[in-house]
């Protein structure tokens, strides 16, 4: 298989094959990404991918594969049906394939093109919500609005393809901490997902966040405000059947709630954190990474 530079897939893919389609993200504008910088974005040939896939033909059966890289689901649409098509063909017990997408992304595909990526076995679509607040999303440079999030995910949603959304805790800073946790728990809400992912923030070095943050323009929230966020956003949210978590590394609190099932256990844990304030409930700090 050939890789160029770093590969990222989401945690839930950690099994999969990653079959890199593209390099970068076409947009690759986000202040606090770093993921793929110092890489220009560009489509692989076919030629180049159908190599990968008869190599991986081979290994025996694979049952998931993952797209890399940032926001493959960009390709045009009789690209990736040829790539999906030809993945179908040659892989034995290929049950489902992943990729991640932003919300213009899928907004260029209209609702029967997706149903035809579906039939082709995309089953999941992971996307960057980030914040439900509008002026965070228009600090951190996000390239959709509230509004497109919302109808991106109604058209995954319709076209009966999984949607995993990822959510970033701290953002907002300590100016919009509430606002940022309350209104993405609401905009969570209308996208209802069948998957949501929290991340904390963590600044890396050479991201725009990190001028940011020198200047004084943002200020972190810490452990615990971030945990009060965590609670915001879940008291906030009402889902018809969602698997959240929050047990990604970057995290201080780790936490898996089916929704609506469990939501309120999960706010009771996380108001006895806040009212223990025991740092020693938490990941300690060595331990997060991204
Ligand atoms: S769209 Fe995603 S991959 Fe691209 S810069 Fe923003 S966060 Fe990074």
């Amino acid at each position: 298989m050939k890789y160029e530079g770093m590969i990222y897939r989401p945690p839930s893919e950690a099994n999969s094959l990653i079959l890199q389609v593209a390099v970068g993200c076409s947009y690759n504008g986000c202040t606090f990404c770093h993921s793929f910088q110092g890489k220009t974005f560009r489509i692989k040939s076919f030629e180049e991918i159908k190599e990968d896939i008869d190599e991986a033909a081979h290994y025996g059966p694979i049952p998931r594969v993952f797209l890399a890289d940032g926001d493959a689901l960009i390709i045009p649409q009789k690209d990736l049906v040829r790539i999906l098509g030809y993945l179908k063909q040659k892989m034995r017990g290929l049950e489902r394939v992943g990729i991640y997408a932003n919300a213009v992304d899928v907004l260029k595909k209209t609702a029967d093109e997706l149903k035809e990526l579906k039939e082709l076995r995309l089953g999941i679509i992971y996307l960057g919500l980030e914040s439900g607040n509008r002026e965070v999303l228009k600090r951190i440079r996000k390239n959709a609005t509230v509004e497109q999030m919302i109808r991106a995910a109604k058209r995954v949603k319709e076209a009966g393809i999984l949607l995993s959304v990822t959510v970033l805790l701290g953002i907002g800073g300590t100016e919009l901490s509430h606002e940022h946790a309350e209104d993405t728990g609401k905009v969570l809400s209308e996208m209802d997902p069948e998957y949501v992912g929290a991340l904390s923030l963590m600044i890396v070095p050479g991201t725009p966040i990190e001028r940011d943050l020198a200047s004084g323009k943002l200020v972190l929230p810490t452990p615990f405000e971030l945990i009060r966020e965590l609670g915001t956003m879940i008291a906030n949210c009402r889902f018809t059947d969602c698997f959240s978590a929050s047990n990604h590394a970057s995290n201080y609190l780790p936490l898996r709630v089916r929704m609506p099932a469990e939501k309120e256990k999960a706010l009771e844990l996380i108001r006895k954190v806040l009212e223990r304030r025991d740092p020693e409930l938490l990941r300690p700090e060595y331990m997060r990474a991204l």
